[in-house]
């Protein structure tokens, strides 16, 4: 899965919800998060970003932003 972190922030940009084919971004008052259980790993988000905020999970030092992701995208409305 890929996964929202805190460069997003604040960001107001929405590119990368635009070029997501399952529509798996969730949106809360300041930032946007992907549900891991819906996001297919087509990676078409991460180059859209301007604030480089989505990452793949295989990066390390994400396990705190996964969590979150899969936390408030169970809570937040689907956009
Ligand atoms: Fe959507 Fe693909 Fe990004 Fe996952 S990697 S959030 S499926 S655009």
């Amino acid at each position: 899965t890929y996964v929202v972190t805190d460069a997003c922030i604040r960001c107001k940009y929405m590119d990368c919800v635009e070029v997501c084919p399952v529509d798996c971004f969730y949106e809360g008052d300041n930032m946007l998060v992907i549900n891991p259980n819906e996001c297919i790993d087509c990676g078409v988000c991460e180059p859209e970003c301007p604030a480089e905020a989505i990452l793949p999970d295989t990066e390390s030092g994400l396990e705190q932003w996964l969590e979150l992701n899969s936390t408030f995208s169970a809570q937040w409305p689907n956009i």
